[in-house]
């Protein structure tokens, strides 16, 4: 089965060629570890999560490494200690429970590894030595610097000059710097912060080095695709594939960047009073599933929109597809078509617009609907195969399945004493409501159709 996916490198859609045939790795960038992570975080987790359920899909769990790093040491971190006088270490112990926790609850799966930086400082210090010996880099004031100008591609990723960058960004001008573009791989810490001996005294990392390392340390020379938000493609990708190129390796295959998430039309932000965590949302009452589908609806390299409106049709939706669910026992596969255009750059509104399809069959064997729910596992939307317990099912089946069955009970009653035109009204009632009935002579078996709305049930006389 091919795979597509569009690569930024190349800037076209290209048939996914894995390095070792039968297996993918994959390295997307993690958290910075302070606070609770927003729904724009959000999007990128989901999106690389789909991603990685494709590739076990294709290619088999045990053949599919994934790894995604915590970033625990940074400034805004420190900063954050210094604020509220706790230490460092809780805050990202805390921050990372927190992160696994809400990811989890938008149907994430754990990456097979996720390094945390502090455990690889070895690692990019000895990456900094090597790029200072091929004369990449150099030290000045305690710091090191990566040299941008001695590698030419630099830029080739984004698709932009060195010159143009500079003039487009705000690069820190520095009194140690050779020129404005070098970027700190490593810079002093004094007693107050966090720091490691090195051979250009106590200090720690910059953030692309991080990344480098880790990639180098867990997935080799090069690995298959590398992926995170568009926002990071510069300078954070840039400087990545500039340390670990000019370090000789070949480093990623595949450059996958998903696009930014707005709120009703707006950049997200505190100051709007648009900015949610997914803490916010969870705590709202919004189901993980809902938060999810939301997401997956748009397709992952356009800017999406988080709405109101978009929830709560999300959430009618999975409403009503969750009772269909429920009501079959089949075990089926995603539908063909599901998985076809997943394969195709991860075409997710495409893929639920064919699950939209699946709700709409009325197959009495219930096979349509199982597909239909093999493909709400396939994407995360539900994890288990017991839809029954999820928020978006329960306190409800019960009564409306009683409703039915009494309603139905009494028609046949009313069909034994002849009294078919008032039996009648009740079967037109039901399917008004959206109730998919098929009657044997003395039995009967119902659906909760795609239209189901359990309001009207109340309105059967
Ligand atoms: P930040 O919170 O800016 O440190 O970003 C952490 C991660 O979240 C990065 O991978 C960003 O690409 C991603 N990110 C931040 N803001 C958004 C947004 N509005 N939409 C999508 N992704 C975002
Ligand atoms: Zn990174």
């Amino acid at each position: 089965m091919t795979i597509k996916l569009y690569n930024t490198k190349t800037r076209s859609k290209e048939v996914f060629v894995p390095i070792a045939e039968g297996t993918a790795r994959m390295y997307v960038c993690g958290p910075t570890v302070y606070d609770r992570a927003h729904i724009g975080n959000a999007r990128a987790v989901v999106v690389f999560d789909m991603l990685y359920r494709l590739l076990r899909h294709e290619f088999g769990k045990d053949n599919v490494r994934y790894v995604r790093n915590f970033t625990d040491v940074d400034d805004k971190i420190n900063a954050r200690a210094a604020e509220t006088g706790r230490a460092i270490s809780d805050i990202t112990e805390e921050t990372i429970g927190w992160f696994l926790d809400d990811m989890g609850a938008l149907g994430a799966l754990e990456p097979t590894d996720a390094p945390r930086a502090t455990n690889y400082i070895a690692q990019m210090v000895s990456m900094i030595k090597e790029l200072i010996a091929k004369g990449h880099a150099y030290e000045a004031e305690g710091h090191v610097l990566f040299k941008v100008r001695s590698y030419a591609d630099y830029g080739k990723l984004s698709g932009r000059s060195v010159d143009d960058m500079i003039a487009g960004a705000r690069v820190e001008v520095a009194p140690y710097k050779e020129d404005p573009m070098d970027f700190v791989m490593w810079k002093p810490s004094s007693d107050d912060l966090p720091g490691w001996e090195s051979p250009w005294g106590r200090g720690r990392p910059g953030w692309h080095i991080e990344c480098s390392a880790m990639a180098f340390d867990l997935l080799g020379d090069r690995f298959d695709i590398h992926g995170g938000g568009n926002d990071l493609t510069f300078p954070h990708h840039e400087n990545e594939i500039a340390q670990s190129k000019c370090a000789g390796h070949d480093f990623a295959n595949v450059w996958m960047h998903n696009e930014m998430l707005q709120v009703e039309g707006k950049k997200m932000s505190k100051s709007l009073g648009n900015f949610f965590t997914v803490r916010d949302l969870l705590d709202q009452g919004v189901a993980g599933e809902v938060i999810r589908f939301v997401m997956l609806s748009t397709h992952y390299r356009k800017p999406m929109d988080w709405t109101q409106k978009k929830r709560d049709e999300a959430e009618k939706t999975l409403r009503k597809w969750f009772h269909m669910c429920v009501q079959v026992s089949t075990a089926e596969n995603p539908g063909e078509g599901v998985v076809e255009a997943l394969r195709d750059d991860l075409n997710t509104p495409k893929a639920i617009s064919e699950m939209h399809g699946l709700a709409r069959g009325i197959d009495w064997d219930g096979k349509d609907i199982a597909k239909l729910r093999a493909s709400l596992i396939f994407l995360g939307i539900y994890r288990e195969e017991d839809f029954a317990s999820s928020d978006l099912v329960s306190n409800r089946d019960e009564r409306v399945d009683a409703k039915i069955k009494d309603l139905m009970s009494q028609r046949f009653q009313l069909r034994e004493v002849k009294a078919y035109e008032s039996a009648d009204k009740i079967r037109s009632g039901l399917i008004a409501a959206g109730v998919e009935i098929r009657e044997e002579k003395d039995s009967y078996s119902y659906n909760l159709g795609p239209s189901f709305d359990a309001s009207k049930l109340k309105e059967i006389k």
